[in-house]
């Protein structure tokens, strides 16, 4: 049981919520269980089916299938009937789901009514919509190429099987802002999630084989503790297109292994941005800002600002407030309505933290706050939230993704200097910028080479709103019309016109 503020407790369904999706039917994986473990406790919470090579094997196929031999791609009127249905049956399970997200995922309560599940739901209505206005068929007119009167146009068709692989930070939006798009676009699909988040994909399977139209074979979702069965999808010559979201370092591997079948690949990637305060803003506030996000999710989230650039000359009140913020937001148990940072997702996370931490002292680096596990969270994979200063940009944790609640805080001198700042970096994910002066903002707003920016706090997430990375942080881009084209093939087809 867990606890549900505010009504009943609802149940974890451990057993039933671990088979693999496979051709429209519930299996269990050829190579039995593996642990699920609650990361703010530590506890062991039940089992998830572990697919072997030859599960995987069996998706792919069934995905082939149901591409090759059914009229799913060609009938768009159908696939939105099906993701409204899709839509309505996890809203009929939204409170089961929150609670497994909050038990398996270690995210606080109050990210499940946002991003962590209630938003990443409505992507299944946002896309069916998409399906059905779309332009399928994009008339080009007349020409006479060679002499010959011919009428050409464009049709827009799904690229194939899609082999999806997801990481666990954010299980239901990334796997949705997969599914939901590719299938909407008429391919079909199998899901590979993160071997520490299998449950969040597993229910969703459930729901998906018991309480959809969903044809067999459309949708396969195969949880393993394994991680190299993701680059089974990335080598089967069966699968046309590979959508990643990690780290960037398996994104290129991802890349690498796809190229032998020249298959295409869209990645969601690594980043380290910045938060840039111009010498005209709020500053308290503005460092607030910074603070508050980076605690967000215990930091893991791959477009959380992590590099903080302050005016130098106020760079130790800067310090400061970002250092009051940064004590008052504890790390804490996920289910507390009022948690912003909860647990990293495992000790292994956390150990790789903590090298971190370890080694911004070695650079010569000082934590002003955190640093430490916090004293009341016995059991659980807590770090308290964390402030660095006295480093420049070229030290190591101000050029590499750490994933946990540490900001890097780094004096700028000037809005030419700020933007250099930010562009000196492998990443080109996100970031924001404080300040009053909308010639200056729009100057930086010019110069961060960054896929997405906000500007004194404005929210850019949203299931229109294209995301994605410059530099080594991506390929493509997910959500909005831009996302559901990565999912489409162009065919263009010529006729002699009368
Ligand atoms: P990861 O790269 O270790 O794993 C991601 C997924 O890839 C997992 O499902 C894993 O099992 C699988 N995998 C591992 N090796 C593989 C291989 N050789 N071939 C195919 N698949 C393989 O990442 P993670 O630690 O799970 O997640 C954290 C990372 O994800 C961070 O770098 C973060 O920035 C990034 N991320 C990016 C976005 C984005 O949209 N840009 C969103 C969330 C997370």
């Amino acid at each position: 049981m867990s606890s549900n503020p505010g009504g009943a407790p609802v149940a974890l369904r451990p057993t039933d919520s671990s088979a693999l999706l496979i051709d429209g039917k519930l299996l269990p994986g050829s190579g039995g269980v593996y642990e699920v473990l609650n990361p703010a406790t530590e506890e062991v919470l039940g089992h998830a089916a572990d697919a072997t090579p030859a599960d995987m094997d069996a998706a792919i196929a069934a995905a082939r299938r149901a591409f090759d031999e059914t009229t799913w791609s060609r009938d768009p009127a159908f696939r939105a009937r099906c993701l409204r249905q899709l839509h309505q049956a996890l809203l009929g399970h939204l409170e089961e789901l929150r609670e497994i997200t909050i038990a398996e995922v270690g995210a606080p309560r109050f990210l499940t009514s946002g991003p962590q599940l209630e938003t990443p739901i409505a992507y299944f209505e946002y896309f069916a919509e998409l399906a059905e206005s779309y332009a399928w068929r994009q008339d080009l007119g007349v020409a006479a190429p060679m002499g010959m009167k011919t009428q050409r146009y464009v049709l827009k068709e799904a690229v194939g099987v899609v082999g999806a692989i997801t990481p666990w930070n954010f299980p239901h939006q990334i796997n949705f802002a997969k599914i939901a798009p590719a299938l909407a676009a008429g391919n079909t699909l199998v899901l590979k999630p993160a071997p520490d988040t299998p449950w969040c994909a597993a229910l969703v399977g459930k729901i998906i084989a018991e309480e959809t139209d969903i044809p067999a074979g459309v949708i396969n979702i195969v949880t393993s503790s394994n991680h190299t069965l993701g680059a089974q999808l990335s080598t089967d010559s069966r699968v046309d297109l590979v959508s990643f979201t990690g780290s960037t370092t398996t994104g290129k591997a991802v890349m690498v292994a796809a190229a032998e079948t020249l298959k295409k690949v869209f990645l969601e990637l690594g980043g380290k941005s910045a938060f840039i305060v111009l010498d005209d803003a709020d500053l308290a506030g503005s460092c607030g800002i910074a603070a508050f996000t980076v605690c967000t999710h215990a930091g893991q989230g791959c477009a959380i600002t992590t590099r903080l650039l302050v005016p130098r000359a106020r760079y130790e009140e800067a310090v400061k407030a970002t250092a009051d913020t940064l004590a008052s937001l504890a790390a804490g148990d996920p289910n507390d309505p009022g948690t912003i940072c909860g647990p990293l997702i495992s000790a292994r996370q956390r150990a790789r933290v903590e090298e971190y931490l370890r080694l911004a002292e070695e650079e010569g680096g000082t934590i002003v706050v955190g640093g430490g596990r916090p004293k009341n969270q016995e059991r659980g994979f807590f770090l308290e939230p964390t402030l660095i200063s006295g480093l420049d940009n070229d030290s190591r944790v101000a050029q590499e993704e750490i994933f946990g609640p540490v900001l890097v805080i780094l004096p700028h001198d000037g809005d030419e200097d700020a933007i250099r700042i930010a562009n000196d970096s492998p990443y080109g994910l996100s970031g924001s910028v404080c300040g009053t002066d909308p010639a200056r903002i729009q100057r930086v707003i010019e110069g961060v080479r960054t896929g997405t920016l906000s500007v004194n706090g404005g929210i850019w997430y949203s299931e229109d709103a294209p995301f994605g990375g410059y530099k080594q942080s991506g390929i493509g881009r997910e959500m909005g019309i831009a996302g559901f084209e990565e999912y489409l093939e162009t065919k263009l087809v010529a006729e002699p016109a009368s």
